[in-house]
């Protein structure tokens, strides 16, 4: 007798799940938030919202993520996608909002049609650097094109991320576009106000969340391409490379991108670019300070036979400088390469660093060739040891990477972004290509006749490589480098039997 109540508990639980699976349906709908896509999952009953949950999404913690928490919870209290935003987090809440829209409509039958009242409809959102206006042009049923008018957002970066932005949002008809990653703030203010120019036109929103078609085919086993030099990174390293190798000849080369947009940290930098330079620091005096400084580098006990004879010729030369008399400051390859291997605890790698300062004013002028303006002021940037630092006249990195792409372009390199080198295919104890992957998983030989060039940047975003190297940067330190600085040429390289040096100098 004592199991009977079991009995009824059981057969009430399986009539209740019973009744459940006839009526409830649930819906995964991903649409686009402010940072990135959003899935949502809806679950409808009797044409009821009974439950909203969002599954994944990369909202802004503490303003995004607050929407997140309330307006589901909002949104079946009241039974209604239409709520007043959570403050501050509007097109996060509009977000899931539109993704309980569209699973009602789904749910109901009805279609989710876009109806426009024609015209020209304007609107802004604060991007970067200030606002960004668009002026979008509907008709009736039709996102018909997309005005950016002049706009202070990085050129180039936020510049490519617009257009490739507006051209989906045109093609395909929906607002639910991935932002341009290294561009996120631009694209996400882009979408912002092309959204807010949409809503003067009467549209529904929730209409325009249709996901973009993948753009990239699958196909089965491995495409193999040939050339002459293949270069791992887009970043500056690999994009030098390429013009160089253009330059030098008429090679086949091929870039390898990663990220879905070239430039990595070179794009991020701040474009401090340090060099001994007569001509722009001719105007800048010799206090006794720095004479002091230049005495004690050249006067202290070397630690090595390459310090001795670097500290040799900083001498020589700044004996000359003070027997001709001069009253402007002191500077020459020499000093600036004594200066860079003290400042670095004497641990770095003299020959490497005497190359480094005996290339760099070359440098300069090869990137001011190629377009790079460069201020004529020369000061002591920060964490710089002398007044040789030069300063590019453009937001960020793009003075540096813009040239660079358009050489390389013009050399007719071709760039693939979105593809990362996965590993290097080895011959008879020699590089001979570079395996690689897109975004979907395809796989892909680059073969190379005379080399691979490794140009993948640093890799203060790979916590593991990280703490295995520098224990002291502990995993919960933020890098404010981009997020493919991975060192993967380093883990690629020492698969293949290569020796790393300095990895603790992260
Ligand atoms: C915020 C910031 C400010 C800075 N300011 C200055 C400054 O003022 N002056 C200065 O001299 N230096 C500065 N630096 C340092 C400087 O930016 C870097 O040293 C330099 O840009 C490195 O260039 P790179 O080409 O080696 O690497 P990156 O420019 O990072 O390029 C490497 C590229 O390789 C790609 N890649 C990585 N792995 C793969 C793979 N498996 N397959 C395909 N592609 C891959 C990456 O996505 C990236 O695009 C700054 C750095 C930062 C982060």
């Amino acid at each position: 007798m004592a199991i009977r109540p079991i009995v009824l508990a059981a057969t009430l639980a399986v009539a209740a799940l019973g009744t459940t699976t006839v009526t409830a349906q649930v819906y995964k709908e991903t649409v686009s938030g402010h940072n990135g896509p959003m899935t949502v999952e809806v679950t409808i009953e009797k044409g009821a919202v009974k439950a909203v949950k969002v599954l994944k999404h990369s909202e802004t913690v503490g303003i995004g993520s607050v929407a997140v928490e309330k307006i589901p919870a909002a949104i079946v209290k009241s039974n209604k996608a239409d709520l007043a935003a959570v403050t501050g987090a509007s097109v996060t809440s509009k977000a899931i909002e539109q993704a309980v829209e569209v699973a009602l409509a789904k749910a109901t039958g009805k279609s989710l049609k876009a109806k426009f009242k024609p015209g020209t409809y304007k609107s802004q959102a604060y991007g970067n650097n200030g606002y960004l206006n668009v002026e979008v042009t509907v008709t009736k049923d039709k996102i018909k094109s997309i005005k950016v008018p002049a706009n202070q957002e990085t050129p180039f970066m936020g510049g490519m991320a617009i257009k490739s932005i507006s051209d989906d949002i045109v093609r395909y008809q929906t607002l639910n576009v991935d932002a341009v990653s290294g561009a996120t703030v631009t694209s996400a203010a882009f979408k912002q106000a092309v959204g807010a120019a949409l809503t003067q036109s009467g549209v529904n929103l929730a209409a325009l969340q249709k996901p973009v078609p993948q753009k990239i085919k699958k196909f089965k086993g491995t495409r193999s391409e040939s050339y002459d030099l293949v270069i791992v990174g887009a970043g500056g390293a690999g994009l030098s490379a390429a013009v160089t190798a253009g330059q030098a000849g008429k090679y086949r080369v091929i870039v390898l991108e990663k990220m879905p947009v070239i430039g990595g940290n070179t794009l991020r930098c701040a474009s401090a670019f340090n060099t001994a330079d007569p001509e722009r620091q001719k105007l800048l005096p010799m206090t006794d300070t720095l004479k002091d400084a230049v005495v004690k580098a050249i006067s202290e006990k070397p630690v090595s036979e390459e310090h001795r004879k670097l500290m040799a010729d900083v001498k020589a030369k700044y004996e000359a400088y003070l027997a001709s008399g001069s009253k402007t400051l002191f500077d020459c390859p020499e000093w600036h390469a004594l200066q860079t291997y003290n400042g670095g605890d004497k641990v770095g790698h003299i020959p490497l660093i005497r190359t480094y300062a005996a290339n760099t004013l070359d440098t300069l002028h090869w990137m001011q060739k190629l377009g790079t303006p460069v201020l004529d002021r020369v000061s002591q940037g920060a964490g710089a040891l002398w007044q040789r630092t030069h300063q590019v006249d453009a937001p960020a990195g793009t003075g540096l990477v813009e040239p660079l792409y358009k050489a390389a372009v013009k050399e007719g390199t071709k760039i693939v972004t979105g593809m990362k080198a996965e590993s290097l295919i080895v011959k008879n104890g020699r590089v001979v290509g570079v395996r690689a992957s897109d975004k979907v998983g395809n796989n892909y030989a680059f073969n190379a006749k005379y080399g691979v060039i490794l140009a993948t940047g640093g890799y203060s975003q790979n916590k593991v490589l990280r703490q295995r190297s520098a224990p002291q940067l502990t995993a919960d330190m933020v890098s404010t480098n981009q997020p493919g600085a991975t060192g993967d040429g380093i883990v690629m390289a020492t698969k293949i039997g290569a020796y790393t040096t300095g990895m603790n100098y992260v």
